[in-house]
């Protein structure tokens, strides 16, 4: 079980409450590991996770649109950040895409796990993985000639 990371959590408006649902199903995990959230989403969850009696060490950043993600894709660069939840609001235009999209690289690039949907979340957090000697390959960028 996953316990002693850092795991950031990132909930669109619209997907806010599948973040809290999701918080709350996970809460005792979630509650052996550090959580770093933008400032609603933070907020939302620790309010959740406080009625559940379960106190987590949570750090809350900027709100979304006023620079959290990207001060999560900083944290990303910086090696900070274990695992990533990032439920986006596929169906609604945000201010801030440029900053969605860079954190969104910056996982990629820095070959952070990062779920976008529940499924994806719930398979990274339960996976086995966790607390073994397991060393994630070093992504390559090759040059490709194309045919
Ligand atoms: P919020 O930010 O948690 O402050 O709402 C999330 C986002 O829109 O990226």
């Amino acid at each position: 079980m996953i316990s002693d990371k850092t795991i950031a959590l990132i909930a669109h408006d619209a997907r806010k409450a599948d973040m809290i649902d999701w918080v709350i199903y996970n809460s005792e995990t979630l509650v052996k590991n550090k959580l770093i959230c933008t400032g609603t989403t933070g907020t939302l969850v620790e309010n959740a996770l406080k009625e559940e009696k379960t106190v987590p060490d949570i750090t809350k950043m900027k709100s979304g649109p006023m620079g959290g993600d990207a001060q999560i894709a900083t944290l990303v660069v910086e090696g900070k950040i274990d695992l990533c939840v990032f439920l986006i609001d596929d169906l609604t235009a945000n201010p801030h895409e440029a900053d969605i999209q860079m954190l969104l690289r910056q996982c990629r690039l820095h070959n952070i796990p990062v779920a976008c949907n529940r499924h994806s979340a719930d398979l990274m957090i339960t996976s086995d993985l966790w607390g073994t000697d397991y060393t994630p390959s070093t992504p390559t960028y090759q040059k490709f000639e194309r045919q």
